[in-house]
């Protein structure tokens, strides 16, 4: 009978656009969008539609590749279709490197969505030792870089395909470097030039990015992003990433670190884990950030207590018994409690609860009500009886 806090705890995301993948929405309020990359060559179609397939069936659900020639792209075609004809049609990001607009314009016939990095499309004279650039020089080069990404945009457009902007820290172009330096304002500076030429051609099917391998980098160039897109009343949805952020334990922890804070703050619409493993390990950790923050439920909902001299099981072994029980039911939550002192209290409102009772018993719950005290040795099998009486049992 606690009081009711009347603070809403829901994450409110920042309004923004929708902008269509393919049968993918990114923005507009939609579930935020799960991706990742295969690493797969794409000159090998047979590899990379395999890739795509195993990527996309644990819940990737735009797949990005990269595309170093022309020959890559030629093959893009050869892979939607095989694609197509046996799975489905997944949604493809191509990655184009360089100023490759004779490789951008190839693959933009066939897949969904071009990410293009503004730091690459450079057309300062390489080492030229400068340390500055004069307005008209700047906007000398401003004008060379639309010129050749008008073909792009313009083809996109006329598609209604997409395109993300992705800035990189550490590869900004030299002018930005110059003007702005190696500096959040930098990154959004550059976003910003290829945000107007794209709106100067009419196409607003863009969403952005400001990825940094560092974290607090990361996090302070989206916000900044944010607000100037606010302040300018441009509405495009931001694809959140950590780069470079290595592997295991870690390599989770910093990616989470980053996207979990911004996620927070209602920003972001898509989100890529980045880890120096395979691919297929991104997903889960994907997930697990949006359901951590009530973003999207995709898997049960565990909560469990620390456990402490109050304890009447083996805590550890009884969470791992029910979950491998559970793990394959979806939008349930359920409470592995060590004692009737604080566990059901702590339950935080969880559909189930399996609470220590007294040396040996076990107490099940459904909600706070107590619904039946059975002997510990017969306690995920009386849980999976009572998550069937209501009609919410699945087999697995
Ligand atoms: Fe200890 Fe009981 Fe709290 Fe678990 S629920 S940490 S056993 S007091």
């Amino acid at each position: 009978t606690g009081n009711q806090s009347t603070i809403d705890t829901t994450i409110k995301r920042r309004k923004t656009r929708s902008v269509k993948v393919g049968n993918v929405t990114i923005g507009g309020g939609y579930p935020i969008v799960v991706q990742s990359m295969i690493n797969e060559d794409t000159l090998d179609i047979d590899g990379s539609v395999a890739a795509i397939r195993r990527l996309h069936e644990i819940g990737c659900e735009i797949v990005r590749v990269t595309v170093p020639s022309i020959a890559h792209a030629v093959a893009l075609a050869e892979i939607k279709q095989k694609l197509i004809k046996t799975y489905q049609d997944v949604p493809i990001v191509a990655d184009v490197h360089h100023n490759g607009m004779k490789i951008a314009l190839e693959v933009a016939k066939h897949i969904e969505k071009v990410r293009i990095n503004p730091g690459l499309y450079v057309f300062e004279k390489p080492n030229s030792k400068r340390t500055e650039y004069s307005k008209a020089e700047f906007d000398e080069i401003g004008e060379k870089i639309r010129e050749t990404l008008a073909p792009l945009v313009i083809s996109l457009r006329d598609q209604g395909k997409a395109m993300r902007i992705g800035v990189n820290h550490g590869s900004l172009a030299e002018r930005m470097l110059f003007s702005y330096g190696d500096t959040p304002e930098g990154m959004v500076e550059s976003a910003l030039e290829f945000i107007r030429i794209c709106e100067s051609l009419d196409f607003r099917n863009l969403v952005i990015s400001m990825k940094a391998s560092r974290v607090p980098v990361m996090v302070a160039a989206y916000r900044l992003m944010a607000k100037r897109l606010d302040e300018l009343g441009m509405d495009y949805p931001l694809h959140l990433g950590v780069t470079e952020a290595g592997d295991g334990e870690y390599g989770r922890i910093k990616s989470t670190a980053g996207i979990a804070t911004l996620l927070a703050d209602g920003l972001g619409d898509t989100i890529r884990v980045s880890l120096t493993e395979p691919p297929e390990k991104e997903i889960p950790v994907c997930y697990s950030i949006l359901q951590a923050l009530g973003l999207r439920k995709t898997m049960v909902e565990y909560v469990a207590c620390p456990s402490c001299g109050r304890t009447l099981f083996n805590l550890e072994e009884v969470l791992h018994k029910v979950r491998e029980a559970t793990k394959h039911l979806t939008g349930l939550d359920i409470a592995v409690m060590g004692c009737i002192v604080n566990g059901p209290g702590e339950m935080a409102d969880a559909d189930y609860g399996y609470v220590g009772k007294t040396p040996g018993y076990i107490s099940l719950y459904r909600g706070r009500e107590e619904i039946k005290k059975v002997p510990e040795a017969q306690g995920v099998e009386e849980l999976i009886k009572l998550i069937e009486a209501d009609g919410r049992w699945v087999e697995p």
